[in-house]
């Protein structure tokens, strides 16, 4: 025990930089969080461009940290990404989130289907499959009530085991869609072997299409692909009228973003459900 600490001291040695205890610290914090009941997710509702009917929420996880309050998922999903968390956290999410889905069923307000973010990191692991199938089966949910949204950067972690978890997801109903569409390494091969049924387009291109030709020339282009293949296209970061008419008159479908909604907590998600349903 005296060697190891030692060792331990050594490890946290001056060299060492405050960044990298800082990391170090964050990452044991993140380990701690699960356990703990620190992580919360927050859903973002999904809105059709002509009906305005609601088509799904978007779950987006949340951190409660004991000192440092409620932490962005920008701010430690790099983080989990890097050390590997990020499969057990992953899966908390999906667990999480299907059995809201199963509350709100038993309730009678369950929106059409709850999209979870899945990181590459997951997808290269073949694990996720099974474990999504047996959320599946222990929250007893139709698997077209989940939908998975993968970014493009799947592309770069294990490129032939992430085709295969997708096809062997797609194969047990679940929904996938494409995120953060134009930012990364897409190449329109890989677009027809995934078998999605939504493309997502980047708040990034969403923010400025009002006003910035070039980006709206990217989402129009998007837009036209997403239909050319059958998908359906949603926007988010619609954060105003103009945004939404201008999306509508390219044909856009659906829409995602503080004109809407911010994301929000269960509980008043859930009185946000029973309104749409109501209306
Ligand atoms: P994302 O998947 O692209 O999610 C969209 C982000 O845009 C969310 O940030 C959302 O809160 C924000 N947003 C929504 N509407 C608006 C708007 O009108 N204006 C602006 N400015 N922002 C808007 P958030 O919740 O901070 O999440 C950031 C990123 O963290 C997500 O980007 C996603 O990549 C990642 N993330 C969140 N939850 C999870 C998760 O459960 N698992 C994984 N692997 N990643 C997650
Ligand atoms: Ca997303
Ligand atoms: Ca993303
Ligand atoms: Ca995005």
């Amino acid at each position: 025990a005296k060697q190891q600490g030692r060792g331990l001291l050594r490890f946290f040695s001056p060299e060492m930089t405050q960044r990298a205890k800082e990391r170090l610290r964050m990452e044991g914090d993140l380990r701690r969080a699960i356990e703990r009941d620190e992580l919360l997710l927050h859903y973002q509702p999904q809105v059709d461009l002509r009906s305005g009917e609601l088509v799904g929420l978007e779950a987006l996880v949340r951190w409660h940290h004991p000192q440092r309050g409620l932490v962005p998922p920008g701010d430690f999903i790099p983080l989990a990404e890097e050390s590997g968390l990020v499969v057990g956290l992953g899966e908390w999410v999906l667990c999480t989130a299907c059995r809201q889905m199963a509350l709100w069923l038993e309730a009678g307000v369950a929106p059409r289907q709850t999209a979870v973010n899945v990181s590459a990191v997951q997808l290269s692991q073949g694990r996720l499959v099974e474990r999504v199938s047996e959320i599946l089966r222990e929250t007893g949910i139709p698997p077209e009530r989940l939908e998975l949204e993968i970014t493009e950067s799947f592309i770069m972690a294990d490129r032939e085991q992430s085709f295969a978890s997708l096809t062997e997801l797609r194969a047990l109903g679940v929904r996938l869609s494409i995120d953060d569409f134009g930012t990364g390494y897409a190449s329109f091969g890989y677009l027809q072997r995934i078998a999605a049924q939504k493309l997502k387009i980047d708040l990034s291109f969403v923010r400025d299409v009002t006003t910035n030709s070039g980006n709206a020339s990217i989402v129009r282009a998007i837009i036209a692909l997403g239909r050319s293949l059958g998908l359906a296209v949603i926007a988010e970061g619609v954060e105003s009228t103009e945004q939404a008419e201008y999306l509508r008159a390219l044909g856009c479908d659906a829409i995602q973003g503080y004109l809407i909604s911010r994301p929000l907590p269960v509980a008043e998600i859930t009185a946000f459900l029973e309104q749409a349903r109501s209306a």
